[in-house]
C-alpha cells in the first residue's frame, strides 16, 4: 500500500500584477510506499512546496488526483489531511501562548481526546520541556523550528512531510533532526522530505525523486541514484 499516490498533479498559477502565469507542477506521477524515508530533491522553484502544499490542502490542484493513505484528498479532505503532519518552513507561532499551550490548541482542533494527547512526551522527545510554560516569543530560532515538528506530530499522524527542515539551520540543529526523523521512522512513521541537499537526501532518504521544472526526472533507491551521479 502507498502512503501517497499522486497522478497527473498539476499547477498553474494565475497571472497576478507583474507576475505571468506560471506552471509550478507538469504532471507529477508519485506512488511513495508505506514505511519509506522518501526524498524530493530539487532546486528552487522546482516545485517542491507547491506538491507539499497541495497535499495539505494549503494549495488548490489544478487537475489531477492524489490520494493520502488511501484516501482521496478531494473525495475526503478532513479525513486525508489527519493522515499527515506537515511542517513548513515558516515558523508560525503565536509569539504570547506556551508551546504546550500551542499543541494542546492543535490537538483540540484535531479532536485528539484529552487522555490520548500526548503533548509533553513530544515536546520532551525534541529537547522543549523546560520551554513548554515559556512564551513562544522567547524561544531561540532552532526552538522555534522544533517546536513546528512538534506541532505537526499533535494527532499521531501515520505520515510526517518535512519542506526544507533544514534550511537555514545551523549543523547541529540538522543533526537533531534528522536524528529525531530517523528515530520516528524507526517507529513506523512514513517520511517524505524534500530538500536542495544532495548530501540531505542522500543521508536520510532510501528512495529520492528528483524534481524540475514541476517534473519528476528520475524516481529511485538512494543508493541507484547515486551511483549514476
Ligand atoms: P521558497 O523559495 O523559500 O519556498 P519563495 O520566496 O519562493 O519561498 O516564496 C515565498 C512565498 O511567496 C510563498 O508563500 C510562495 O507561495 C509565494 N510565491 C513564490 N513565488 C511566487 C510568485 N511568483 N508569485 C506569487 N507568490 C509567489
Ligand atoms: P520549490 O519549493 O521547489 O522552491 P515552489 O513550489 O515554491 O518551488 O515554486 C514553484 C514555482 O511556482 C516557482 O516558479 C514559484 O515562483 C512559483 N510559485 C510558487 N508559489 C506561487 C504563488 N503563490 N503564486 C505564483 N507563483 C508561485
Amino acid at each position: 500500500t502507498y502512503a501517497i499516490e499522486v497522478r497527473d498533479l498539476r499547477k498553474t498559477y494565475a497571472a497576478a500584477g507583474k507576475m505571468p502565469e506560471k506552471q509550478a507542477l507538469n504532471g507529477i506521477n508519485l506512488a511513495i510506499p508505506t514505511g519509506s524515508i522518501f526524498g524530493l530533491l530539487g532546486p528552487n522553484g522546482a516545485g517542491k512546496s507547491t506538491f507539499i502544499n497541495i497535499l495539505a490542502g494549503l494549495v488548490k490542484k489544478t487537475s489531477g488526483t492524489a490520494r493520502i493513505w488511501g484516501l482521496d484528498i478531494d473525495q475526503s479532505p478532513r479525513q486525508s489531511r489527519a493522515a499527515i503532519g506537515v511542517v513548513n518552513q515558516e515558523v508560525v507561532a503565536d509569539p504570547f501562548f506556551t508551546p504546550f499551550e500551542m499543541l494542546e490548541l492543535m490537538a483540540g482542533f484535531y479532536g485528539v481526546p484529552k487522555a490520548e494527547r500526548r503533548t509533553v512526551e513530544i515536546l520532551t522527545a525534541l529537547g522543549l520541556a523546560d520551554k513548554k510554560d515559556a512564551y513562544v516569543r522567547q524561544l531561540s530560532g532552532g526552538m522555534k523550528r522544533r517546536l513546528m515538528v512538534a506541532k505537526a506530530l499533535v494527532h499521531n499522524p501515520p505520515v510526517l512531510i518535512l519542506d526544507e527542515p533544514t534550511a537555514g539551520v545551523d549543523v547541529e540543529l540538522r543533526r537533531l533532526l534528522w536524528d529525531y526523523v530517523r528515530e520516528l521512522h524507526a517507529q513506523g512513521t512514513t517520511i517524505i522530505l524534500t530538500t536542495h541537499y544532495l548530501e540531505e537526501a542522500e543521508e536520510l532518504c532510501d528512495t529520492i525523486a528528483i524534481v524540475n521544472h514541476g517534473e519528476i526526472v528520475a524516481c529511485e533507491p538512494t543508493p541507484q541514484l547515486l551511483s549514476r551521479l
